[in-house]
């Protein structure tokens, strides 16, 4: 099963619906335009059931095989939405809306996914049902934690799920995945340092709330670099510090920081959290002030089941015969991760080539990976649930 032939007949066709995709971007939730034309799509082919609303704006198709005598269901998802940053590609094709762009390639993910239906769908050449999954708001929103939340798992009856992302820096025909944690847990906190104001020429009066953050912050790098086991990744960032002193002379009485946390291991991850809510606190009362701290747990980590990975591994192999088995883990965050914590499944990376990076605006999918993704997205159905 190398490149289907028919994905090379489809490909003006699905290179007609990533470019109409990418000329109307649209954020998070907000996806109407583009589920409805999944919808409508989906529908064309004949699929047997098509939903949409799930998750708030997210697309279920369902497409039984010729046959269905084990009962098998298995899941593929693709993500629809944008990302706020004024594109610079310069292509004839560009977003007609300033300021939204599909920068992170979802464009390119909706219409694989889409001729994998339509592949899928016409040929029917599998034991089982296909579950086809459009999510919105990938891009912090939670889609993908919407649509589970919603009873998509239980209400098809999906047993396994795989999804996919286009990454440049890996030629195109290319496959990259891993077993375990591929992409980080990513959390975030909110410090509040209460001190005492004044006069800048009296701090003896006061109490400095920029010297005790300055304190906190330098006292969080040593969660990374003396607290975790270095054989472990973590990261701890501070992004934000806002005072409410806009003078040379005035020392604040509040100070607030930001930040993320990034982790592999949801020990680690716990770990953490603890460990920020002591540094703060105890070095806020050594010096004299308050602080308190909101800790927000984001997407979790990505886990790719063991198994599951073979599956992948195989038919990428068949589709490109390139593919990494064991790719190093990122610290970014994919929202996927809530579809995995809930049933096995992998999620497989497909080179983009020498382009910009994702969410740079510059970037854009490129149309040659298209029959390298929907060859591996049909090709999963057909290995899972392979013909009777
Ligand atoms: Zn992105
Ligand atoms: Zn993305």
């Amino acid at each position: 099963m190398p490149v289907k032939n028919r994905f090379a007949e489809l490909l003006p066709e699905i290179t007609a619906w990533r470019r109409d995709f990418h000329e109307h971007p649209e954020l998070l939730f907000d996806v109407h335009r583009t589920a409805a034309k999944v919808a409508d799509l989906l529908r064309q082919f004949g699929c047997d059931e098509v939903v949409e609303g799930i998750g708030r704006t997210g697309v279920v198709g369902v497409i039984r095989g010729k046959t269905d005598t084990t009962g098998r269901v298995v899941g593929l998802r693709a993500d629809m939405d944008a990302l706020p940053i004024i594109e610079q590609t310069g292509v004839p094709y560009a977003s007609k809306t300033p300021g939204k762009m599909h920068a992170c390639g979802h464009d390119g993910h909706t219409a694989m996914l889409l001729g994998a239906a339509k592949y899928l769908a016409e040929t029917r050449n599998f034991d089982g049902t296909t579950v086809v999954i459009f999510q919105p708001a990938e891009e912090g929103g939670g889609g993908g934690r919407e649509m589970v939340a919603d009873g998509m798992m239980d209400r098809w009856g999906i047993q396994e799920v795989y999804g996919m992302h286009n990454m440049p820096g890996i030629p195109v025909g290319h496959f990259a995945i891993r077993k375990g944690a591929l992409m980080a847990a990513a959390d975030q906190f909110d410090i509040t340092v209460t001190g005492k104001g004044g006069h800048a020429a009296k701090p003896h009066d006061c109490v400095d709330t920029t010297v005790v953050a300055a304190h906190i912050i330098v006292a969080l790098q040593t969660i990374a670099s003396r607290n975790v086991d270095p054989l472990k990744q973590v990261v701890v960032s501070v992004c934000t510090v806002e005072t409410d002193s806009t003078a040379h002379n005035v020392i604040p009485q509040v100070v607030k920081m930001k930040g993320t946390v990034r982790t592999m291991d949801h020990k680690v991850q716990d770990f953490v959290e603890t460990r920020i809510s002591e540094i703060v606190s105890g070095t806020a009362l050594a010096l004299g002030a308050t602080a308190t701290v909101n800790y927000t747990r984001g997407y979790p980590v990505t886990i790719n089941a063991e198994e599951n990975t073979d599956y992948a591994v195989e038919v990428a192999r068949q589709v490109s015969g390139h593919v990494d088995p064991d790719t190093a883990p990122l610290m970014g965050a994919e929202d996927f991760s809530f579809m995995l914590n809930e049933r096995p499944g992998a999620y497989i990376f497909v080179g983009n080539g020498d382009t910009a990076m994702v969410h740079h605006p510059a970037y854009n999918f490129d149309d040659n990976v298209i029959p390298f993704g929907a060859s591996w997205y049909a090709g999963m159905v057909e290995s899972r649930m392979p013909a009777a």
